[in-house]
């Protein structure tokens, strides 16, 4: 198991975030693979962190001052054995390979905890649509999609969103696959919902992580009912969990973007909320303007100098780390602990450092990893999928009510695989080992390829 570790880090050793996603799926199968010799001798490990394809391309576009821009595009098809790839595009300045490995790779068994038949992948590019026009948006997506579209279609590779890659983005995207192709067909998810959209695809990571907490909650007969909640982001995600804690009677004092973050001792409102949507989504302004609107609330800038996040450094019952990978260290790890928080729920992919999960683990903290509490995502992705083949749309409450279903069953299987290998109660284990059992049965079914 080490020897595949190191051998991985001397093929790739610029790849720390791959190599901090593997490491994690190998501690938790360990004992799988004891009880299986038979995943031994047929490689498993090695055939599974290594991507079936990837795909490195170069975006030239032309900016509003008619400068030519040249960006790097990826995608990583990293698991296609109980499916298509699925899995979304980022769009930010940090993205890399080896970022876009570890996602594709975490990819891989979140999408087989849905219980959908959904394979991994993940993409994007390095481009930064902050401060960006539309228009330069548009001409930077048509020519992404335009390399893009090679290697991409319904029953091949489905994206999504992810970070900064909104309605917008997936808008232009998929006018500019259609174009391609002469073919209007269900290649991207998250797409508005007057030409193939599901409702609830906007809400469903937000609201799906939700779901985890309150059954995590639920499995130690308590709500979310009077919590007081971090939330970090401001973005999709941490927007809809806003959402459904306040719908669960829950209270949230902090949101941030990645120049700082607020703190609303009062705990933000539905009005409050509707204003940030309209601050991020329409007027893609910063969260520092919420206390010029709000002038209880502080705003603390990110300080390059602090080796801790002080928005983990509040009191609090729960968390929600919905912004991006490693936001938790493990000094933030043990402030949440010192500060009485006794759950934390993932609804970003990574968001916590190994040495903090270890922390959460120790001291029994019901401790939810991305793969399972932001599955809602790509769950309900898998339902656009499923109504643009039928070409039909599902009502609200039909969509909803399959996400809790899904949520609530995820929920199950980690508690149950978790308690299979002697890790009772442990959501980390849990989610490893049954995402990692059924992709790897379907690969040994499958031979050699
Ligand atoms: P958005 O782009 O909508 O929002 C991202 C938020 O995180 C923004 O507030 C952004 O601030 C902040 N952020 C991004 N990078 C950093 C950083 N380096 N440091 C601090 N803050 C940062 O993305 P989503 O809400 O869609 O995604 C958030 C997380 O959830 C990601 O980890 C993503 O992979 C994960 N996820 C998303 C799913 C989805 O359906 N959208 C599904 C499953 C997981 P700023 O505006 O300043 O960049």
């Amino acid at each position: 198991m080490t020897d595949i570790l190191e051998l991985i880090k001397n093929k790739d050793p610029q790849q720390h975030e791959f190599h901090q996603a593997v490491d994690e799926v190998l501690a938790s199968v360990r004992p799988v693979l004891d009880r299986n010799p038979q995943y031994r001798q047929e490689a498993v490990l090695a055939r599974i962190t290594e991507p079936e394809r990837v795909v490195m391309f170069r975006v030239v576009w032309m900016d509003d001052q008619e400068q030519v821009q040249v960006n790097r595009g990826f995608r990583v098809e990293m698991n296609s054995a109980i499916g298509p790839y699925k899995g979304g595009l980022r769009f930010h300045p940090s993205v890399n390979l080896g970022i876009i490995k570890f996602l594709a790779f975490e990819q891989v068994f979140k999408n087989s905890l849905t219980t959908l038949a959904m394979g991994g992948g993940k993409g994007g590019s390095d481009f930064n649509p902050k401060g960006k026009s539309d228009n330069e948006v548009m001409r930077f997506c048509q020519s992404f999609m335009t390399e893009l579209s090679r290697h991409i279609g319904p029953d091949t590779d489905i994206p999504a969103g992810d970070i900064g890659v909104g309605a917008r983005e997936i808008g232009y995207l998929f006018g500019q696959y259609k174009r391609l192709r002469n073919e209007f067909t269900g290649v991207l998810t998250g797409k508005s919902l007057n030409w193939g959209g599901s409702l609830i695809r906007p809400e469903a990571t937000g609201y799906g992580s939700v779901y985890f907490a309150a059954e995590m909650l639920g499995a130690n007969n308590d709500t979310l009912e009077g919590k007081t909640c971090l939330v970090s982001g401001s973005g999709n995600v941490a927007q809809y969990t806003v959402e459904k804690i306040l719908d669960l009677g829950g209270r949230v004092i902090t949101l941030s973007d990645s120049s700082g973050y607020i703190y609303d001792e009062e705990g933000l409102d539905r009005d409050k909320l509707a204003w940030i949507m309209e601050l991020k989504n329409i007027r893609r302004g910063r969260i520092k303007e919420y206390v010029d609107e709000y002038p209880q609330a502080v705003y603390t800038p990110v300080d390059p100098g602090l080796d801790y996040n002080p928005l983990w450094n509040h009191k609090a019952d729960c968390a929600f780390p919905s912004a991006t990978q490693n936001e938790i260290n493990e000094k933030d790890g043990q402030h949440l602990l010192d500060n009485g928080v006794r759950l934390v729920c993932e609804g970003a992919n990574m968001p916590t450092v190994p040495a903090a999960i270890d922390l959460f683990v120790d001291n029994k903290l019901l401790y939810a990893p991305g793969k399972a509490a932001n599955a809602g995502g790509v769950a309900v992705s898998g339902l656009e999928m499923a109504q643009n083949s039928m070409r039909l749309s599902w009502p609200r409450e039909e969509v909803d009510g399959r996400l809790k279903h899904i949520m609530k069953s995820i929920h199950r299987t980690c508690l149950d695989a978790s308690a299979e290998y002697g890790h009772q109660g442990n959501y980390m284990a849990g989610a490893n080992i049954a995402g990692f059992v059924k992709v790897v049965n379907a690969m040994l079914d499958q031979g050699l390829v």
